[in-house]
């Protein structure tokens, strides 16, 4: 049963409602409780599905960061490579050893010309 409403329960309010209201007027009972099941499961719905916008909306910058964050993790992934390069992007000072950039036009240190 939905709402954690046991089959129990609605024979205990049949019978409340026998006891209260008494058996002539159960028909018409019925038919309004019914009723009232239908407009509440109505509501329970719209209020479920409106929930339910509310859960994707919160979850949507979530799952926005989890798919962000493969995408993070790419680059990471991919630094080993990037990080041998300067390796073969530098070129040692000839006068004094220090390491510079490829295209650098001069040691940053000694200030000799690096051309080839
Ligand atoms: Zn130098």
């Amino acid at each position: 049963m939905p709402f954690g409403i046991q089959p129990i329960h609605l024979i205990l309010i049949i019978i409340v409602a026998l006891i209260i209201f008494g058996p002539s007027k159960l028909p018409e009972i019925g038919r309004g409780l019914g009723k009232s099941i239908n407009e509440f499961r109505k509501g329970a719905k719209e209020m479920t599905e409106g929930f339910k916008d509310e859960v994707v909306n919160a979850d949507a910058p979530v799952a926005a960061a989890a798919a962000g964050a493969p995408a993070q993790a790419a680059p990471t992934q991919t630094a080993p490579a990037p990080s041998a390069a300067p390796a073969a992007s530098t070129v040692t000072c000839p006068s004094c050893g220090a390491q510079n950039v490829a295209d650098a036009a001069f040691c940053n240190k000694c200030g000799t010309k690096l051309s080839y």
